[in-house]
């Protein structure tokens, strides 16, 4: 039992990820508990009885999808207040990224029980991490809408992020979806297609959103599968520059209404320009107009 503040008795929710692609990608410490947990809650039992070795009692196995998710994290927690570990594995990558298993974590938490990540492979990280795209922030936006007027919305409401965006996108949507990327975003905004990760057929282009559109159009081979799509942020004004465009807008509009002393206080706590930089800009715009 780790450290937790649950009670000795009770079991712990190990949330253990998968390959997305390759076995050799299922870590040692996750095989080891698929081989000794007494409970196995998987999405799909019969894809996830390939990562457990053969064993003299075998697991119990629940199934937890999308359309059970409720009634079977009842069952699951049942097994935890019981004081059996339990694993929770998704049929591929880390479970509840884009994946089940929400409920069942939310609830066990709620009833006080512990609950262990055993990280391994996601198909956003991998991708991103292969992208050469910025790192530094990005944003996980799962699956677009199916429908094509939720999803140009939903792409409008994201073309001004400043940081790289994450999608998930079933292989065969992948012209129709970069194109809508490409018109939301800008022909030439930078992105990158990562498909079939750690499988035969794996692929990780970097292009512009049209040509990557076009790319992947070419051939229909690039249409089969699973693929991540990257977009780089907004290409935005630097901050710096920003707040300086900002101040000297503040001058012309202050300075023959305030007192420079007064107008350059105003300029530095709505800008946070520095006091002698404000006041400089605002002598400047008063010696332009004498
Ligand atoms: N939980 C998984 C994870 O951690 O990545 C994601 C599950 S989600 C239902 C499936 C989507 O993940 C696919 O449609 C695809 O967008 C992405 N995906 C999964 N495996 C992939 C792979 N090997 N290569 C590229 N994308 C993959």
């Amino acid at each position: 039992m780790p450290a937790s503040d649950a009670p000795d008795s009770t079991g712990t929710l190990y949330v253990i990820a998968t390959p997305i692609g390759h076995l050799g990608d299922l870590s040692p410490r996750a095989a080891e508990l698929l081989g000794r947990v007494p409970v196995i809650a998987a999405e799909d039992t019969r894809t996830s009885q390939k990562l457990v070795p053969s064993r003299a009692i075998p697991p119990h196995w629940i199934a937890l999808h999308d359309h059970n998710e409720a009634r079977a994290a009842e069952r699951v927690l049942d097994h935890l207040r019981a004081g059996d570990d339990v694993a929770l594995v998704s049929d591929a990558g880390t479970p509840l990224v884009s994946d089940p298993g929400y409920r069942l974590v939310d609830g066990a938490h709620a009833a006080g029980l512990a609950v262990l990540p055993v990280p391994g492979p996601c198909a956003a990280i991998a991708a991103l991490s292969a992208s050469g795209l910025a790192s530094d922030r990005f944003a996980f936006e799962g699956f677009l809408p199916a429908k094509a007027g939720a999803r140009r919305k939903r792409l409008a409401a994201l073309a001004e992020a400043p940081h790289t965006l994450i999608f998930y996108v079933p292989a065969r949507d992948l012209v129709g979806v970069l194109g809508d990327l490409a018109e939301a975003f800008g022909a030439e905004r930078p992105g990158c297609v990562a498909r079939e990760l750690t499988k035969r057929f794996e692929q990780v282009r970097r292009d512009g959103l049209a040509a990557l559109a076009e790319w992947t159009a070419a051939d229909p081979d690039r249409q089969r599968g699973e693929a991540v799509v990257l977009v780089a942020g907004a290409p935005g004004t630097d901050g710096a520059t920003a707040s300086k465009v900002t101040a000297s807008a503040l001058a012309d509009a202050l300075a023959g209404e305030l007192p420079p002393a007064r107008a350059a206080r105003v300029i530095r706590a709505l800008t946070g320009l520095p006091r002698a930089d404000a006041f400089a800009l605002v002598e400047a715009r008063r010696e332009r107009e004498s």
